[in-house]
């Protein structure tokens, strides 16, 4: 049995994760910025932590961390999870304030966790830490010039991470999902449809358009994915960026 932290964990792609770490018998902690979203976890799993905790916040994630602590004597997986699209539009009508919040949430909100995982997991000598990048962490990203900013910056973390800490046993690695199904896609692909004057179904087109795959991608291959990291069979692999995308081409939104 796995110990697992995830944060944005009570919805999206880390409840899939946590859910099917869950099915593989593990125990999970998650937070999330969403009270709702927490609360509703809590009640499906009440053995398991569940904690509201916004990722930027060092307050809310000592509290978090204090709760983990308090029950758990060790973390096998770390996955760095949260983030939020930013806005979308050229740079030139971008605010300051919308571009350090989408840095704040996907890029600095990753050091409080990578911290405290780093910490335990290089005393106990053993451990995993999943960053979650993306596509616009791999190419140039028209109009999301934040969000590809900072899931850039997720690499370089990755990398420098795995460098740093496995020498003590903890492997890091980045996964990068494509466009992934389901509503946080769907918010995106209206933002970009109000901010490029296409449709939503040419954008959607336009994200296919570019993939060799020719699909778009589900959150239980992003899981599957995870899974695998998680697993004895991924023991060597560390310091690697993951692409969970039926293989990007270009980014053409
Ligand atoms: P989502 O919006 O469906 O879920 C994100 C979860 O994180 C929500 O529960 C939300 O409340 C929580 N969250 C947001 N900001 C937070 C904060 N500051 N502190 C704590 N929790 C916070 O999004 P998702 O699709 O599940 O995205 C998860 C991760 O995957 C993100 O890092 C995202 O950038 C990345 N990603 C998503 C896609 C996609 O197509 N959905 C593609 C590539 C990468």
């Amino acid at each position: 049995m796995r110990h697992v932290v995830i944060t944005g964990g009570a919805s999206g792609l880390g409840r899939v994760m946590a859910e099917r770490f869950l099915s593989e018998g593990d125990r999970v902690a998650i937070c999330d910025a969403d009270p709702h979203a927490v609360l509703e976890f809590a009640g499906a799993h009440p053995d398991q932590i569940a904690c509201v905790a916004d990722v930027t916040d060092e307050a809310q994630m000592q509290t978090f961390f204090d709760q983990i602590d308090a029950g758990w004597v060790r973390v096998d997986v770390v996955c760095a999870n949260a983030g939020i699209g930013g806005p979308a539009g050229r740079i030139e009508d971008l605010s300051l304030a919308d571009w350090n919040r989408c840095i704040e949430v996907n890029l600095s909100g990753t050091f409080l966790i990578c911290r405290w995982a780093a910490r335990r997991m290089r005393a106990a000598g053993q451990g995993l830490i999943v960053l979650t990048s993306s596509t616009a962490g791999q190419f140039g990203y028209p109009l999301r010039s934040p969000y590809a900013t900072a899931k850039w910056g997720i690499v370089g973390l990755t990398k420098t991470l795995a460098m740093e800490l496995g020498p003590a046993g903890v492997r890091v690695n980045a996964i990068c999902p494509g466009a992934v199904e389901g509503d946080r896609m769907d918010r995106v692909v209206a933002m970009e449809a109000a901010a490029s004057g296409k449709s939503h179904d040419e954008v959607r087109a336009l994200y296919v358009k570019g993939v060799s795959l020719r699909s778009w991608v589900t959150a239980e291959d992003v899981a599957d994915t995870v899974s695998w990291l998680a697993s004895p069979q991924a023991k060597r692999i560390s310091g690697q960026i993951l692409a969970i995308d039926g293989h990007t081409e270009t980014l053409t939104p």
